[in-house]
C-alpha cells in the first residue's frame, strides 16, 4: 500500500465548484488535492456540453462551458492544485480530528483536515450496450475506458461508437493495435469532423476497418473475446475476431458510493447541508454544488460558486484552528494579491 498523499484540504469532484473551491481555499492558504473520475477537468460542463453557450454566470454575459473551465483553470493557477483523474473516490473514513483518510478506486490514500464533496449528480457510469452476456467480459477483455494504452499494445481492437470517445481512442490506439476496427451502427458521427476525417483516412491508406453494424454477441472462454458477432443493417450477421472489445456509448450519471459515507442525505440523491457554511451532518466534511441540498437550493453553477466562498470561511477553523481570519477584498488587499501573483 502507498503512503498517504497528505493535503489542507481533499476536493472530490472536478466540476466547476470543485475548481472555483480550490480559488477560495487557496486565497486563504489552504492547500487543495482533487480527484475525479474523469479523464478531464470540467464535471458536467467539459463532459456534456462543452460547446454549449452559457448566459447566467456572473459577470460573464457569455461563454461556453469549456470556455468557462479554461477561465477557472486561469483562475486557480496561482494555487498549484493538483489533480488526481480517472480515480473514484470509494471511502471516507475519520482517522483524528480534524484528519479522514480518502481512499480512491486506484488505491490511492489521502490523509486531508477537511474533505470537500464537490461531486454534482455523483458519478458518471458507462452505459452498458445491449449485448448479452457482457457482464463475464468487463473489465477482462471489454473496457468502457482506457486507462493505459499499453495495455492495447499488439491487440486485436473492436471500438464500437460514433461520438468523440470511439474517434478519439481509435486515433490513438490505431498505431498501437495489431489490427483495429470501428464499428458504428450508420455513417454519421457525432464526434469532431476533423477526427472524422482522420479516421477516414487511416481507412483510405488501408490501416484500421470502418464496418456498419451493431455487437449482437460474444464469444469467448473465461472472460477472454475471441469473436464479436456483428449484426448489419441488412438483418445479415458476421463475425470479427477480436481480443478486446471497447463500447463508446456515452455515460449516465450515478450518485456511486457518495451514499455510503455514513452523511445525512435528502431523498437518498443529496447531501444535507448547513446553509451558512456548507458542512455536511459530519464535522469537517462539506458538500457544495449540484450534490447538495438546503431550503432553497438551486442547481446553478452560480450558486455553486456561493457555496464555496463560505464554505472557505469554516474549513479554515479546522485547518488553522489557531488562526484568527481577517476577512479582506482582492481589491485592495497586497496579501491577497501576493497570493495571486499580481503584487
Ligand atoms: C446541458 C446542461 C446545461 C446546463 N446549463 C447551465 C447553465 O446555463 N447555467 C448554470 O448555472 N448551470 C447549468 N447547468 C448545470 C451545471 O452544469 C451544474 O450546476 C454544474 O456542473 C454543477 O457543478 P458541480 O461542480 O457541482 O458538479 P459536476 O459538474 O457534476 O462535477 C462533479 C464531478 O464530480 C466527479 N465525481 C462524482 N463522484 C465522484 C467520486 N466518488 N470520486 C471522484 N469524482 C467524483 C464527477 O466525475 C464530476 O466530474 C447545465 C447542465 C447541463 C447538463
Amino acid at each position: 500500500m502507498s503512503e498517504p498523499i497528505k493535503t489542507d484540504v481533499l476536493i472530490i469532484g472536478a466540476g466547476p465548484c470543485g475548481l472555483f473551491a480550490v480559488f477560495e481555499l487557496g486565497l486563504l492558504d489552504m492547500k487543495t488535492h482533487l480527484v475525479d473520475i474523469l479523464d478531464k477537468i470540467g464535471g458536467q460542463c467539459a463532459e456534456l456540453y462543452p460547446e454549449k453557450p452559457i448566459y447566467d454566470i456572473p459577470g460573464v454575459p457569455y461563454c461556453t462551458a469549456q470556455g468557462l473551465v479554461d477561465s477557472l483553470m486561469a483562475q486557480i493557477k496561482p494555487f498549484k492544485p493538483e489533480f488526481h483523474l480517472q480515480e473514484m473516490v470509494q471511502t471516507i473514513e475519520k482517522i483524528g480530528d480534524p484528519l479522514f483518510g480518502v481512499k480512491t478506486d486506484s488505491g490511492k490514500l489521502f490523509e486531508a483536515k477537511v474533505v470537500v464533496i464537490a461531486a454534482g449528480g455523483g458519478s458518471f457510469q458507462p452505459k452498458r450496450p445491449p449485448i448479452p452476456g457482457i457482464e463475464v467480459y468487463e473489465d477482462k477483455s471489454v473496457f468502457y475506458s482506457v486507462r493505459r494504452m499499453d495495455s492495447f499494445r499488439g491487440k486485436r481492437i473492436l471500438i464500437v461508437g460514433g461520438g468523440d470517445s470511439a474517434l478519439d481512442w481509435t486515433l490513438n490506439l490505431a498505431p498501437l493495435a495489431s489490427h483495429l476496427t470501428l464499428l458504428h451502427r450508420r455513417d454519421q458521427f457525432r464526434a469532431a469532423p476533423d477526427s472524422v476525417n482522420k479516421m477516414m483516412a487511416l481507412v483510405g491508406e488501408g490501416k484500421i476497418d470502418f464496418v456498419l453494424g451493431q455487437v449482437a454477441a460474444l464469444k469467448g472462454d473465461g472472460g477472454q473475446i475471441a469473436t464479436a458477432i456483428v449484426k448489419t443493417n441488412d438483418g445479415s450477421n458476421f463475425e470479427i475476431a477480436c481480443d478486446a472489445l471497447l463500447p463508446f456509448f456515452g455515460l449516465t450519471m450515478k450518485l456511486g458510493p457518495v451514499a455510503n459515507w455514513g452523511i445525512e442525505m435528502k431523498d437518498t440523491e443529496l447531501i444535507t447541508v448547513d446553509a451558512a457554511s456548507f458542512e455536511t451532518s459530519v464535522p469537517g466534511i462539506f458538500a457544495i454544488g449540484d450534490i447538495n441540498w438546503y431550503p432553497g437550493k438551486l442547481k446553478l453553477i452560480l450558486c455553486g460558486f456561493h457555496e464555496a466562498a463560505l464554505m472557505s470561511q469554516k474549513a479554515h477553523r479546522y485547518v488553522y484552528p489557531d488562526k484568527r481570519l481577517i476577512f479582506q477584498y482582492t481589491t485592495s488587499s497586497s496579501s491577497l494579491q501576493k497570493k495571486l501573483g499580481v503584487a
